[in-house]
């Protein structure tokens, strides 16, 4: 094979830069063997190194933007979709209150102490981060765009909170520092979504996504494995939407059950059963062999605090999970 075929075409090489000439004697190689030697699926570092060019590393900062979700406030229902409990994945769930600045003031200097040359990925993660008026928006957003330690950010939501306006702005900002927009979908049933209380269609996703790439926005999405009554053509079904929708990167966790939802009394109540570990890791190896080597895999495994995760057991064992998946790839 010519070796520059082995060159990532984002990999560029600026001699004159000394975090080009690290990538260049230190990434490269890497990714050769990567390429070489079979990955087979594209990890999320790869992305990141793509967008982040100038960074060997880049680390999320977890920030809370005070949103709520249509939800949950009563724009579409009350009641949220029953798996979830906002408090169970995000470690800055009780930072509603903050002032962005003041997070920033707060979490950023830890995390430079921490990643001294590490490029800082901002995350609004709690809720639906675009769930608000463009001018509320832009009182969250542009102070961390403008900050300098920041690298660029991500953005949580559901499809039914993107209108152009919106995607007009985040595309706008987007010309200055990279941003992902992160729009959920958990799976490409209907009958799924309307039973786990979406509130949302495939349809919708699909157009959110559209309009947000053709912005040039890059965009990613997350999806679960094992909701009630889906099967493994179910799972293949979502995979090939991700495929074909072309998305920059997929977080795949496992269906778990957590405190405080309408999910964990019908799971008490014995409606439905879990995916046994097994079953879970062939669907995920499955689907990553639909998904392909375009979209990265940004995750396959999940977590939740220990004193809220009701089952299963095995969800936070993201190395073994990992092993097992591999070993089917
Ligand atoms: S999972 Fe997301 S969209 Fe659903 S209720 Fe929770 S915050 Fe809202």
């Amino acid at each position: 094979m010519p070796f520059h075929l082995l060159i990532p075409p984002y990999c560029s090489i600026d001699t004159q830069s000394a975090i080009g000439e690290i990538r260049w004697r230190f990434f490269l190689p890497c990714l050769t063997i990567c390429y070489l030697f079979g990955m087979h699926y594209t990890p999320y570092r790869d992305l990141l190194l793509k967008l982040f060019p100038n960074y060997l590393k880049v680390r999320k900062l977890p920030l809370n933007g005070g949103m709520s979700c249509p939800n949950l406030d009563g724009t579409k229902g009350f009641a949220g979709c029953s798996y979830c409990n906002n408090r169970s994945f995000s470690p800055v769930f009780d930072q509603a209150q903050v002032a962005i600045q003041e997070q920033l003031d707060k979490f950023v200097p830890k995390l430079r102490e921490k990643y001294p040359n590490a490029g800082i990925l901002a995350y609004l993660q709690p809720y639906t981060n675009t769930h608000a008026p463009l001018e509320k928006l832009q009182g969250i957003i542009d102070p961390i765009i403008k900050h300098k330690e920041i690298a660029g950010l991500a953005i949580g939501t559901r499809p039914d909170c993107l209108e152009d306006e919106k995607i007009a702005y985040l595309a706008e900002l987007n010309r200055k520092k990279p941003i992902i927009v992160e729009i959920g979908l958990q799976t490409a049933n209907d009958l799924t979504l309307a039973a786990i209380n979406r509130r949302h269609t495939l349809a919708e996703w699909t157009d959110a996504v559209k309009r947000c790439q053709k912005a040039e926005l890059t965009v990613t999405t997350h999806v679960i494995v094992g909701l009630p009554g889906e099967t493994l053509i179910d799972f293949k079904h979502t995979a090939e939407v991700i495929r074909d929708m072309k998305l920059a990167a997929v977080k795949i966790h496992p269906l778990h059950i957590v405190t405080g939802t309408v999910m964990a009394q019908d799971y008490i109540a014995g409606q439905f059963k879990l995916l046994e570990f097994e079953e879970y890791c062939y669907a995920v190896a499955e689907m990553i062999k639909i998904i392909g080597k375009d979209t990265a895999i940004e995750r396959f495994s999940g977590e939740s605090p220990s004193e809220m995760l009701i089952a299963p057991n095995w969800c936070g064992e993201r190395d073994r999970i990992i092993a097992e998946v591999e070993k089917l790839l």
